[in-house]
């Protein structure tokens, strides 16, 4: 069983997960280096292989007889639905055992498909999962509380398989980095009178020199005070705290995702990134000061001592740089 724990003077939270050292790994450098097979023998989540055999899907997009994207309980997941989020202390540290839910969505059935070599309906279908998944989790409220989906591709992103998939984990407690910018959202909305993501959004497009890419609906920007190189932000332009779209900014979604993605795939090759959908927790659904987006950080440098010991990241490209290839590959594309 897992457990969170609770730093008592950061208050950031840790999950202590003894049991995750018997995940699968599946990679294998030829792998790594774009020359994966469609289908792989020794992959759980390739077609007729232990996912399909053994894992009721819990959400599942057919065409025909065959499958094109399932979702089934993650495994090797942190947490369980099984147990009681229950409090309690042990002398000043606080602990929160393991609750919430974590799933996979398997992508595609094809093991070697990817950002790279997406086509628009397959990126729609990842996007009808996040959004059904999403909505299904957060009825959990009171319980859950968070709803995060993200993706990790690559070997230094911390990807344990190579097929393509991303993740969903619902928590019952809302992290402290999420919690930081919420407060400083609301404060700037309380100041300014404006949710500071659309302020951004204005700004950025009278501006021009951070905009990634852009069309009808969504925008994506290079943030002014990028962590890592080529970090991109993809912002709907509809004002919405909790990650959500309506079907006619579904092709839009997965326009501006796949541009911005295979964009950076032609710039670095296959690089390792992780993505992440920013949204309220569930009970800031409706709030004015949080709008949702997506963060997409490619792992191009590695962090040591220093981002550790201080927090302070440090960034050689500038936003405007990495902003100006993206705009120009996804443009050419
Ligand atoms: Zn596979
Ligand atoms: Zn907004």
């Amino acid at each position: 069983m897992t457990m969170f724990r609770q730093n008592f003077l950061t208050k950031e939270w840790v999950i202590m997960a003894p049991e995750r050292k018997a995940r699968p790994h599946d990679f294998e450098f030829k792998e790594e280096k774009g020359e994966a097979p469609e289908y792989s023998p020794r992959c759980p989540f390739c077609p007729g292989n232990h996912s399909e055999k053994h894992e009721e899907a819990i959400f599942e997009i057919r065409e025909g007889s065959n499958w094109v994207l399932r979702v089934v309980k993650n495994r090797y997941g942190l947490l369980s639905p099984e147990i009681k989020a229950e409090r309690s202390k042990e002398n000043f540290n606080l602990k929160v055992k393991g609750y919430g839910f974590a799933e996979v969505v398997i992508e595609s059935p094809y093991h070697n498909k990817n950002f790279s070599n997406y086509t628009m309906p397959e990126v729609k279908n990842i996007l009808i999962a996040y959004r059904e998944r999403y909505d299904k989790l957060s009825a959990h409220c009171p319980e859950i509380d968070l709803v995060l989906i993200f993706r990790n591709h690559g070997r230094l992103a911390g990807t344990s398989l190579i097929h393509p998939h991303s993740q969903i984990i619902a928590t019952p407690i809302v992290p402290l980095s999420l919690r930081t910018s919420l407060l400083g959202a609301r404060t700037f909305c309380d100041e300014e009178g404006i949710c500071p993501f659309c302020q951004l959004i204005k700004e950025e497009k009278s501006k021009k020199t951070r905009i990634a890419y852009e069309n009808s609906s969504f925008i994506a920007l290079c943030p002014f005070a990028s962590k890592v190189p080529y970090e991109v932000w993809i912002l709907p332009k509809r004002h919405s705290a909790k990650f959500e779209f309506r079907e006619i900014e579904l092709e839009d979604l997965a326009d501006v995702l796949l541009k911005v993605l295979s964009s950076l795939h032609k710039i670095f090759g296959d690089f390792s990134y992780n993505y992440l959908i920013k949204s309220a927790p569930v009970e800031d659904y409706n709030v004015e000061y949080f709008h949702w987006h997506i963060d997409i950080l490619p792992r191009l440098v590695t962090h040591a001592g220093f981002e550790m010991g201080s927090d302070i990241y440090v960034n050689p490209v500038l936003p405007e740089e990495a902003s100006r290839k993206i705009y120009f590959n996804a443009s050419s594309r």
